[in-house]
C-alpha cells in the first residue's frame, strides 16, 4: 500500500484495518503531507513494533527522483520516475518578492494535442497520470526541498482537461490534505470544449487558463490542431458560459511567436475578439524548442502588443521566463533524460 495520495478518511480505514487506532491515521497524515517524510522509519512518533508491521504492507512513495535540475534563476525541474519506468516533469518555481512556491505540474506522459510549439506534443501521447501520480509531484517537491508549495499550475506535460477525472480528485486531495486553496490552482488546457463545460457545471473555484495563441480560425490552425477539433468561436462561446456560471475572470495565454502573431493587426483582431470576455492577459514570448523554426519575439514588438491589448482595457502580463537554461521553460518539457 502506498500512503502518499491517501486522504485522511482512507489513512483511517487502513490502520484500523490493521488493529491501530484512528489517532495512528492522524499521526501518518501529517507525517507525509506536513513534514513530507519519503520513509516509515521517519514517523518517529510512531512505536518501533508499529512502524515495523506498517513496514511489512505498506510504504510512504513509490516515485522516484531521477534527474534534478537546478536554473541560475533557482528554478528547479525534477523528472521523476513512476514505477512502471514512465518519467514525467516537475517544475518548482520561486518568485523572489514573494513566499509563494509555485509547482507546475504534468498531468500526462506526453501530450496528444500536438501543437506545433511544443516540445512535449513531439513525443506524441503515452498515458494518463493517475491521481496520486499528480499528487506525487507536489510532494516530490516537498520532501527533496523541505518547503511547503503554496501553489500549483497544470501547466507541465500533457493537457488536463483530456485527464479530468485524476485532475479534479488530485485537486481534491491539494485542497483537503495539503491545504492549497482552489483558488491558488491554476488548470491550463488548449481549449476542450467539453472539458471547459464541465469545469463550469461544478463551478471550481480554480483558475481557467486558456492557451488561445491566435486571433482568429486561420491562424491557429496553423500552430494548434486542436482548432480543427474545438474551433476558436465555438471556444468563445463555451468561455462566455463559463464565466458566466462561476463568475471567475479567466487567463488568456498567448505566445508571441515572431512575425507570425505577434503584429500590430494581431493585437488589434484579438483586442476585439476578447472584448466581451472577463479576462485577464498572459503574454508569453517564444521560448526555444529545437524542432521548429519559430523565433522569439523581440522586446519593442512586446511591448507594442501590449500597449494596444491594454489600451482595450484589459489587464496584460508577460510571463518571466523561468529555468530556460536548464529547458524547464513553457514548452520545454519533454520528459526524457537529457
Ligand atoms: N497542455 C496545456 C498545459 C501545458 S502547456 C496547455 O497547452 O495549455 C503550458 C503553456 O506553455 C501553454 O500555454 C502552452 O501553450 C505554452 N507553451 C508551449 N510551448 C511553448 C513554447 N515553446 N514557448 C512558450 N510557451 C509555450
Ligand atoms: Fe499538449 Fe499543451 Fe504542449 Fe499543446 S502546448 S502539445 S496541449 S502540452
Amino acid at each position: 500500500m502506498i500512503l502518499a495520495g491517501m486522504t485522511l478518511n482512507e489513512l483511517e480505514d487502513f490502520v484500523t484495518g490493521i488493529k491501530a487506532t484512528k489517532f495512528r491515521a492522524k499521526q501518518i497524515h501529517n507525517w507525509i503531507y506536513s513534514k513530507s517524510v519519503s520513509d516509515i522509519d521517519e514517523m518517529t512518533n510512531l512505536s518501533k513494533d508499529f512502524r515495523e508491521e506498517l513496514k511489512k504492507i505498506a510504504a510512504v512513495t513509490d516515485t522516484k527522483i531521477k534527474v534534478k535540475q537546478v536554473s541560475k534563476d533557482s528554478t528547479i525541474k525534477y523528472l521523476l520516475e513512476y514505477p512502471d519506468g514512465d518519467c514525467v516533469e516537475t517544475v518548482l518555481m520561486r518568485f523572489d518578492n514573494r513566499a509563494n512556491l509555485t509547482a507546475c505540474v504534468s498531468s500526462q506522459v506526453g501530450c496528444a494535442v500536438n501543437c506545433s510549439f511544443c516540445a512535449t506534443g513531439k513525443g506524441g501521447f503515452k498515458r494518463n497520470l493517475n491521481y496520486k501520480e499528480i499528487v506525487e509531484q507536489v510532494l516530490a517537491i516537498q520532501r527533496d526541498t523541505g518547503l511547503k508549495v503554496t501553489n500549483v499550475v497544470f501547466m507541465g506535460q500533457g493537457e488536463p482537461l483530456l485527464n479530468l477525472d485524476n485532475v479534479l480528485k488530485a485537486i481534491e486531495i491539494f485542497n483537503n490534505e495539503l491545504q492549497i486553496g482552489a483558488r491558488r490552482i491554476t488548470i491550463s488546457t488548449s481549449g476542450i470544449i467539453p472539458g471547459i463545460k464541465k469545469l463550469a457545471s461544478l463551478e471550481l473555484q480554480s483558475t481557467l487558463a486558456i492557451s488561445l495563441h491566435a486571433s482568429n480560425h486561420e491562424l491557429r490552425k496553423q500552430i494548434m490542431p486542436i482548432e480543427n477539433k474545438y474551433p476558436i468561436n465555438e471556444l468563445k462561446s463555451a468561455l462566455t458560459e463559463y464565466v458566466q456560471k462561476t463568475g471567475r475572470r479567466i487567463t488568456i495565454e498567448y505566445i508571441l511567436i515572431h512575425g507570425f502573431n505577434d503584429t500590430v493587426p494581431v493585437a488589434k483582431e484579438l483586442a476585439g475578439f476578447l472584448k466581451d470576455i472577463k479576462c485577464n492577459i498572459n503574454l508569453i514570448p517564444y521560448n526555444s524548442v529545437i524542432e521548429n523554426d519559430y523565433k522569439k519575439p523581440n522586446n519593442a514588438d512586446i511591448m507594442k502588443f501590449k500597449y494596444l491589448l491594454e489600451h482595450s482595457g484589459k489587464k496584460v502580463t508577460v510571463r518571466l521566463e523561468r529555468g530556460a537554461d536548464i529547458d524547464a521553460a513553457c514548452g520545454q518539457l519533454r520528459g526524457k533524460q537529457v
